[in-house]
């Protein structure tokens, strides 16, 4: 039988609706609308798109939007300066700085001298640290996030099923293992999180009932290593190839035609976590705004 399908564009879309139902409401009541700024330096392609996208889905929520683009010399302190700005701002509510940044720029200083509770994308130590005392208040980083709503979502039950979780990054591996691991809705599952140094990738895998894959490497689950009826996450995002029309071919880290004949529940890429993340992103940038309103 085949598996099915979690859509992560059909979940972003009714994410992004009841997001525009709590905008409208938080205008009238309250006459403010949530602020995002995404901070982008230079013109790395890929960076662009991912800005662009954020950008129009903030735009399509109402959101006060501001595109602010840096030139690829930007010093290190003009950086600090801008952020400061925004910081300061009160009608910005998250701040948001694409990444990879040019190499001339300590990513981690930048990512630290943002205010944490306008950091929607979860990556500062003080929402990291929150995240990992299972403090809701602060920020998740969003594609873990993402991926922890698509599992509730799907309705996988999670309490007390064994999750695998293939890579150990810090945006990914290591924050969506600790949050599964919680005590929670969508949690208080076994975690194991595997990577390079792991001597038998396929035994652990074969356990899982939750298996996330976050490694980055085209085709590495095979089907055989996946149980049968388990709900599979593949967040990697690999280009493979270009189409005869330019277009970048993308295949995730597990070989999903033969996986969907064996796995009770998994995700398409493109079409799954991806759209996710910038759900969570606007998510987050709405529940900023709350938290802005309820402190006034
Ligand atoms: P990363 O920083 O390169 O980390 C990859 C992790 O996978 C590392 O921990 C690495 O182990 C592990 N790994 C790599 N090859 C492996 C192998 N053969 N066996 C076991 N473990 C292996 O990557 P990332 O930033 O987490 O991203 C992972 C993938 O997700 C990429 O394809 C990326 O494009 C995608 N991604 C998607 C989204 C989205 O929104 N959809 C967001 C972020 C990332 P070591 O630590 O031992 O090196």
């Amino acid at each position: 039988m085949s598996a099915e399908i979690i859509s992560g564009t059909e979940m972003r879309a009714a994410i992004l609706d009841e997001l525009r139902v709590e905008v409208t409401k938080m205008k009238e009541q309250h006459g403010v609308v949530p602020g995002l700024v995404t901070i982008l330096v230079g013109a790395n392609p890929a960076s662009l798109s991912y800005v662009t996208l954020k950008v129009k889905t903030a735009l399509g929520l109402g959101f006060h939007e501001i595109q602010d683009d840096q030139p690829e010399d930007i010093t290190e302190e003009a950086l600090l300066q801008l952020i400061d700005k925004y910081n300061n701002d009160n009608s910005i509510h998250g701040i948001l700085v694409q990444l990879p940044l040019p190499k001339h720029i300590n990513e981690e200083k930048i990512i630290n001298a943002i205010d944490p509770g306008k950091d929607v994308d979860g990556f500062h130590p003080v929402n990291l640290g929150r995240m990992v005392l299972g403090d809701r208040d602060g920020f998740l980083p969003c594609t873990p996030y993402g991926i922890q709503e698509m599992i509730i979502r799907s309705g996988t039950e999670t309490s007390g099923a064994e999750t695998v979780v293939v890579g150990r990054s810090n945006i990914v591996g290591k924050p969506i293992s600790i949050m599964m691991g919680q005590k929670g809705e969508g949690a208080n599952s076994t975690v194991t999180m595997v990577h390079t140094r792991t001597q038998d990738l396929e035994a652990h895998c074969k356990r899982a009932d939750i298996l996330i894959v976050a490694a980055g490497v085209p085709g590495l689950v095979k089907p055989e290593w996946i149980k049968a009826g388990a709900t599979v996450i593949d967040v990697g995002v690999n280009r493979i190839g270009m189409s005869d029309s330019g277009k970048a071919i993308l295949s995730g880290d597990v070989a999903f035609d033969e996986a969907k004949q064996i796995a009770g529940k998994i995700t398409p890429v493109p079409g799954g976590v991806g759209p996710m993340t910038i759900a969570m992103l606007m998510k987050n940038t709405v529940k900023s705004a709350k938290k802005h309103i309820e402190k006034a």
